[in-house]
């Protein structure tokens, strides 16, 4: 094989569906969120970000700053190894501690991001329980879906937040078998809520275990941050809470909590968790200090849903459509891989905004969306900026209206 021959056509593919990649080059501004420089071939610009997933904009909160210089200052830069040969710092225990208590779980595990913690977690739990098989959301992310196919244990997937689906396939499995029910609370590009208590009831009708992911609901809701399901007060009747600290609480690494032997067992055979080394001190101490102020300021929650709330009246005002949600996240469809690449680049050129097109594979083709994700910081001039500059590119691309 000519190998460069076939990276390039392969590349070549992707760029005529639309779907090829590239990443602005970005200098984020401490202290003046959601504003970044720009970095081109001809220059720098100054940008306003409209697609961060550090939603409350607690990577730049004083809090989260200040712990992390201090352990900087006090451990240096990295861990110095895994968990478990000399890795374990004290900044480690402390967050897991913090994770624990605000899922009301006994234990907490931290890795080194969510990624790792949904594949190291499921893989381990469903490759080490005898027979155990996955019962696995249609929806779910590349991480939960990589960890269940790492774990080789058979799997069943169920129609998206379908609880009579997911109800038909309990009932059609091995009664005997060990289960696992894995889903996420809010999903990110819909934007949509899992039904958790009509999940849980079927769940323990059929002794099976529940694996959830609030990675885009820590931090944002409940009234201590706990996700959904501490909003719903369903915390306990999930077997598994794992999460982020690189989205809401602007840091980053990953975690599950549970039972502290379920716990213990993850920390125990879990290849992704034991081989690799474990996150520098200073960013365990910043997601700590992050968790933390979320649990007792509500501030940050309250201006985001106003924001999402004012983008909404304001796009629904000019007729962008964009899909209704009971989240945080305003999805605005556009449904072509390549207008949807040309209304991003215009924003970002013309407009100095910047949000990302999301395209497959992320999202089914024919549904391809700009995903705006309003935080705290933005003010209402930037909102109207937003919303003027999208009604624009819409008229110029001869897109369809939402009437109201
Ligand atoms: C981003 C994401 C993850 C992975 O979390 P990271 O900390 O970014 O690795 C897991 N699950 C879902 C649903 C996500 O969107």
């Amino acid at each position: 094989m000519h190998f460069e021959d076939f990276f390039k056509q392969e590349l070549e593919g992707l760029r005529e569906a639309g779907n090829y990649r590239v990443f602005a080059d970005l200098e984020r501004h401490r202290g003046s969120f959601p504003r970044a420089t720009r970095h081109t071939e001809n220059g720098t610009e100054e940008v306003t970000v409209w697609c961060s997933n550090d939603y409350l904009g607690m990577g730049q909160h004083p809090d989260t700053l200040a712990a992390m210089h201090e352990a900087l200052e006090k451990c240096g830069a990295g861990a110095g190894g895994t968990r478990n040969i000399s890795g374990t710092n004290h900044y480690h225990v402390m967050l897991e501690q913090e994770l624990a208590d605000l899922h009301h779980k006994e234990a907490a595990l931290l890795m080194t991001s969510g990624y790792v913690a949904n594949w190291a977690a499921l893989g381990t739990l469903a490759a080490r329980m005898p027979n155990a098989m996955i019962l696995s959301d249609a929806d779910n992310h590349a991480s939960m879906i990589e960890g269940i196919r790492h774990s080789r244990a058979p799997k069943s997937i169920w129609k998206h937040n379908n609880v009579e689906d997911l109800a038909r396939k309990l009932a059609d499995a091995d009664p005997e078998a060990p289960k696992i029910v894995a889903f996420e609370s809010v999903y990110s590009m819909d934007g949509d809520i899992a039904p958790i208590a009509e999940i849980c009831d079927v769940a323990e009708q059929y002794g099976a275990m529940t694996y959830l992911d609030e990675v885009h609901a820590v931090g944002l809701y409940g009234p201590r941050g706990g996700g959904i399901a501490e909003r719903e007060g369903l915390m306990d009747r999930l077997t598994v809470i794992q999460g982020t600290l690189g989205k809401a609480y602007g840091v980053m690494g990953g975690y599950i909590t549970g039972s502290r032997n379920l716990i213990d067992f993850v920390r125990s055979f879990a290849s992704g968790f034991i081989f690799s080394t474990a996150l520098p001190p200073a960013l365990a101490a910043g997601a700590a200090a992050s968790v933390k102020y979320l649990k007792q300021s509500d501030f940050e929650r309250q201006r985001q849903r106003r924001n999402v709330r004012l983008l909404r009246d304001k796009l629904d005002a000019l007729g962008v459509p964009h899909m209704r949600n009971e989240s945080h996240i305003v999805p605005v469809l556009v449904g072509d891989a390549k207008k949807c690449k040309f209304i991003s680049d215009l924003l970002l050129n013309n407009y100095n905004i910047y949000v990302q097109p999301i395209n497959y594979p992320t999202v089914p083709e024919g549904t391809e969306r700009l995903r705006i994700t309003p935080s705290p910081l933005h003010n209402e001039a930037e909102i109207d900026h937003l919303v003027s500059a999208l009604s624009e590119l819409w008229s110029q691309c001869a897109l369809a209206r939402a009437v109201a």
